[in-house]
């Protein structure tokens, strides 16, 4: 009997695209993806570590879940992922409903270890790889728009900023072999995608010194824009202290690059930068900014900022805020510290900023990004913006939406578009979240 998948994925694009990898392993093992949860043989949660709140939010979830299996024993209940990761057989002590434990780096084993926990048993696979990007496993896209999708380049991450879990549940860095990117892009593009995000925790060091080639991240974003000047180009995350003027010059020389720039700062302070291990400075930060200002003009900039960060003080706080005004950010995450078990800031300092504190100053950084957001879509009115067309608008199917190089998102009347297409839309007002135009070209 044919079994059925059914996945939820939870937390970042990775996760997202790691999803499309694990469907695409079961199903070249046999099974089908269920689009009811009720239909599955296998359940797949797909989970993310980054902050407390998003493993509680697991936890409940499992819960919910568990009534499926009171109803029908013969369900396989599986939580893969980061948090997986992290907590390893431990999740099993945790809820007895769940049979299968596995890594990101394991999902190759998933056949077998549905298969041992078929036959009874809890099956674990929590080993972290140097090698595995599952570089030869095609995707099967779980996306419902058939325009945009996550190609990952690279997995894990060598950097320890003292606050993240994920160099602990993704294990070191190992980039993605080029050919196979670029074989991945095309498929993508010759069955309608016309947009890619490649896919890293720091993009920057990706680098291939394999086969006679020394391809670093400028040279392999420079062979995806290549393939053809209608597919668009993005990717996240690049890390301040690794981005480099030579990619900023291959961004201003392809249209279909993408103009926007993802540049996590985390703090305005040296001093909290330094604790946070980010190793750049303030200094250094605002000279990345202002190259891409130089570089690339009509760039947009998004950040994460941290608030609350160990022995963070008021003087810290101004910094960051101070930082967010000079840089005038487009849009921000934004989030309070939530301590990482394991992770450097836990062993080594204290998590002292009172809750009130944290969530006081992360509201300022909330309402100082809001004032910047508005401005920058102010500053977009009466401006002819291209549009690539994903889907109809959330509130209307008289209204289709998509978004612009700088990855804003600009709703407009439809006159018979089609998901795909790009089209040139005249800027006429905004709402907080939304540019709001007509189209002038198409
Ligand atoms: S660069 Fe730092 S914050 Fe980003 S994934 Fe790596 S360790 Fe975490």
């Amino acid at each position: 009997m044919i079994k059925k998948v059914y996945i939820e994925t939870y937390g970042c694009q990775m996760n997202v695209a790691d999803s499309e990898v694990v469907v695409s392993i079961l199903t070249d093992a046999g099974f089908k993806t269920a689009d009811n949860i009720n239909d599955a043989d296998l359940i797949l949660v797909n989970t993310c570590s980054i902050r407390e709140n998003a493993e509680q939010r697991i936890w409940r979830r499992l819960k919910a879940i568990s009534y499926l299996k009171k109803k029908n024993k013969g369900i396989i209940i599986g939580l893969i992922g980061c948090m997986a990761e992290r907590l390893k057989e431990k999740v099993l002590e945790e809820d007895r409903f769940v049979d299968i434990v596995a890594g990101p780096d394991s999902y190759r084993e998933l056949p077998l270890l549905f298969a041992e926990a078929e036959s009874g048993h809890k099956a674990v696979n929590v080993l972290l790889s140097h090698e595995e990007t599952y570089a030869d496993i095609s995707p099967v896209r779980l996306d419902k728009n058939g325009v945009s999708s996550f190609v990952s380049i690279m997995r894990g991450c060598n950097n320890m900023c003292a606050y993240c879990v994920v160099p602990y549940v993704r294990g070191s860095e190992r980039s993605r072999d080029p050919e196979t990117v670029l074989r991945e892009v095309n498929e993508l593009f010759n069955s309608g995608y016309r947009e890619v995000t490649l896919l890293g925790q720091n993009v920057d060091s990706y680098r291939w010194d394999k086969d006679g080639l020394n391809i670093g991240f400028s040279e392999l974003l420079e062979k995806v824009a290549g393939i053809d000047p209608l597919l668009r180009v993005r990717f996240s995350t690049s890390h301040p202290k690794d981005i480099s003027d030579e990619l900023l010059k291959t961004i201003s020389r392809y249209d279909n690059i993408c103009k926007h720039i993802h540049l996590p700062a985390q703090s305005g302070s040296n001093r909290i930068l330094k604790l946070m291990n980010r190793e750049y400075t303030r200094e250094w930060y605002m000279d990345r900014i202002s190259a891409i200002r130089k570089f690339i003009p009509d760039c947009s900039i998004s950040t994460d900022m941290i608030s609350g960060f160990c022995t963070e003080t008021e003087e810290d706080h101004q910094a960051s805020l101070t930082l967010m005004e000079w840089a005038g950010f487009d849009f921000s995450y934004m989030f309070k510290y939530s301590e990482r078990p394991g992770t450097r800031a836990a062993r080594k300092n204290k998590d002292d900023v009172p809750e009130d504190v944290k969530s006081k100053r992360l509201t300022e950084i909330i309402s100082l990004q809001n004032k910047l957001s508005a401005l920058s879509k102010k500053n977009d009115v009466g401006k002819v913006l291209e549009v690539l067309i994903e889907d109809y608008s959330k509130r209307s199917r008289d209204f289709m939406s998509g978004r612009t190089s700088q990855n804003k998102v600009v709703v407009f009347p439809d006159k018979g578009y089609y998901k795909g297409d790009y089209v040139q839309v005249l800027i006429e007002r905004c709402t907080s979240a939304t540019l709001l135009g007509k189209v002038t070209k198409h």
